[in-house]
């Protein structure tokens, strides 16, 4: 069994000389360990290894290991796609949902949010670059998407997140992160009401580095730090 401690320190330790390479301050990064599809035992071992964000993609799954951990203190992210008639666990389970890319979802989500009066913190999930995914906003209607959304009160809007297509290569992955960069710059410099543009969630196990060079403010981490998955 591999050893997860060394495994995070790794991942760390890469975040840690990425920031440096680029004068960001490390501490401004937050590593999510990406756990879905791993048990209850496998995420455990990554608390007491020292993670204290975790991400989840899907609904059912994550819910009984959130109640099965539920005394742990862990930030949970959703980064999975959520289909509005799921929102109320999202919104019920989880600090940031990363995946918002449609009025009807934010929509309901303010709307379990403020049964619950909580104000969820999200992330609006923006289409950049190839086919591989159907998720996410068309980058010139983002700005639009969060005008929209930042009208609803039991919603805060914390930034942006992207999942672009793979590269072989990290830093051909660079531009995307870059157009993901420009446009929280560009709504950012706009300080709409009820808008924080202060994060960009992007980069994963093999690109996380590429993702930090361009600002990068959480890296969703997952095979790098619990190994496959099956
Ligand atoms: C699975 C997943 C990750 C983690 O991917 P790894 O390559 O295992 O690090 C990150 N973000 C999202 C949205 C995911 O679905």
């Amino acid at each position: 069994m591999r050893d997860m401690k060394e495994a995070i320190l790794a991942v760390r330790d890469e975040i840690n000389r990425a920031a440096r390479d680029c004068g960001r301050d490390p501490g401004s990064i937050t590593l999510i360990g990406v756990s879905k599809r791993k048990s209850r035992d496998v995420v455990a071992r990554g608390i007491d290894a020292g993670l204290s964000d975790l991400g989840e993609n899907y609904i059912q799954e994550a819910v009984e290991k959130i109640q099965e951990l539920g005394s742990r203190k862990v930030c949970w992210h959703f980064i999975g796609r959520l289909q509005s008639n799921k929102a109320k666990f999202a919104v019920q389970y989880f600090e940031y949902i990363h995946t918002v890319d449609s009025v009807k979802l934010a929509r309901e989500i303010d709307k379990q949010a403020a049964k619950i009066q909580k104000t969820q913190k999200i992330l609006v999930q923006v289409h950049i670059g190839g086919e591989d995914t159907k998720s996410g906003i068309h980058p010139d209607e983002t700005l639009e998407l969060v005008r929209e959304i930042s009208g609803f009160s039991h919603i805060q809007i914390q930034g942006l997140m992207c999942m672009p297509p793979y590269c072989e290569n990290p830093e051909d992955a660079r531009p995307y992160f870059h157009q993901l960069a420009t446009i929280r710059d560009e709504i950012g410099a706009l300080a709409l009401p009820n808008v924080k543009m202060n994060h960009l969630s992007m980069g994963m196990s093999h690109d996380f580095a590429a993702a930090i060079a361009e600002g990068a403010t959480m890296v969703r981490v997952g095979t790098a730090i619990f190994g496959e998955r099956q």
